[in-house]
């Protein structure tokens, strides 16, 4: 099986979350929210979603984040439908 950027960057920096947490954007988002910020939650495209914070879509900033970038993700608003790794698997399921 060949590996894309997010699967063989992820099986690199899997041990490296407090370098993406440092990246990640989300608390500029409008979704991102008082609750989110108190749990200080982030890098939700790694994690999944948010446990109880965030439930309301008002936009995602994550394709403008170097971690989009670094990691070569193709979905967004992790936060409420789940990592890139559950997003890529629920795909492929359908
Ligand atoms: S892609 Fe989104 S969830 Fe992932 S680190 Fe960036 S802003 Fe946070
Ligand atoms: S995952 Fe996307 S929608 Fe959710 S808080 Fe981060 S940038 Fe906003």
């Amino acid at each position: 099986m060949v590996m894309d950027t997010f699967e063989t960057v992820l099986k690199e920096k899997g041990q490296d979350q407090e370098h993406l947490r440092q990246e990640c954007i989300c608390p500029d988002c409008p979704t991102y929210n008082d609750c989110a910020r108190d749990a200080k939650e982030l890098i939700y495209c790694i994690v999944g979603r948010s446990p109880s914070c965030i439930t309301d879509d008002l936009g995602c900033t994550c394709p403008g984040c170097p971690v989009t970038v670094e990691l070569g993700l193709v979905y967004q608003t992790f936060c409420i439908l789940g990592s890139e790794a559950e997003q890529r698997s629920a795909e492929k399921t359908g």
